[in-house]
């Protein structure tokens, strides 16, 4: 499936070559995609980034996944973050900049990437950029979501999360549950709530992410890279992105 869907997807950031024997074929865009997805717990950056991947085969970084992945594999990343993600609280910038530092020189990341949950404070996003800088990287646009609190909230009481490290699609027992109680639709492990989803812990992120997170807003227009989507769809975010890149 991934090839066909890779096919079309560059075919939709193509410019078609016209050759003589009448032969149309799609040149893949050169310049992928580097995004950063910005807005609060709940807003819908995770699935965002997920569908993007399956557009142009870029990928989704989501340092929320990879400290779940160390959590569960015990190692000492995952020692060290396990407190701070239980409270609600935001990881120390060191421990998530010297993920990033080596996330992001990963052969992988040079189809494009998708940063979702990352930079979340202006000392992360002030050491990204110097970071980029070195790496010789530049991003085409920051991306805030932004989704009434009301949603948020009733999104977050009812988002259910595999358990897989690997996998950790997420689901929603209202909108979208998995097509067996509680099993993963595409890896059969268990489909559970996050710890940090209990609601003291989600009304904690949701004060983290309006003090520490929010200001990310202003620190990316000054740079010339915001765009702010207000939509509660992923399909109309994704649109407005793929709108942005085209242009
Ligand atoms: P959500 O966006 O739903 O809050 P994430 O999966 O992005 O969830 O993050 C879960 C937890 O992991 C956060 O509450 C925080 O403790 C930690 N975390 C993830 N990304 C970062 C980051 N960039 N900086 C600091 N802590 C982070």
């Amino acid at each position: 499936m991934r090839p066909f869907l890779r096919m079309t997807a560059g075919a939709r950031f193509a410019a078609p070559l016209f050759y003589p024997a009448g032969f149309i074929i799609f040149k893949e865009r050169k310049n992928l995609m580097k995004l950063i997805l910005l807005g609060a717990p709940g807003a819908g950056k995770g699935t965002v980034a997920k569908q993007l991947t399956q557009l142009d085969g870029s990928v989704q970084i989501s340092t929320g996944d990879i400290l779940r992945g160390a959590v569960q594999a015990g190692t000492e990343l995952g020692k060290q973050a396990k407190a701070y993600m239980d409270r609600g609280d935001l990881v120390p910038d060191e421990l998530i900049m010297g993920i990033m530092e080596k996330r992001l020189q990963e052969p992988d990341c040079k189809k494009g990437f998708l940063l979702d949950g990352f930079p979340r404070t202006i000392p992360q996003a002030e050491a990204l950029k110097v970071l980029l800088a070195k790496l010789g990287i530049k991003l085409d646009m920051a991306v805030n979501i932004d989704v009434p609190r009301e949603v948020i909230l009733d999104r977050l009481t009812t988002r259910r999360t595999c358990s897989n490290p690997k996998c950790q699609a997420i689901y929603n027992v209202k909108s979208m549950p998995p097509k067996q109680e509680g099993i993963c639709d595409k890896c059969g492990s268990p489909v559970v709530q996050r710890e940090d989803e209990t609601e003291a812990a989600i009304s904690h992120r949701l004060d983290t992410y309006n003090k520490k997170t929010a200001p990310l807003i202003g620190f990316y227009e000054k740079e010339g890279m915001l765009i702010t989507v207000s939509a509660t769809s992923s399909e109309a975010v994704i649109d407005a992105i793929k709108k942005k890149l085209a242009a």
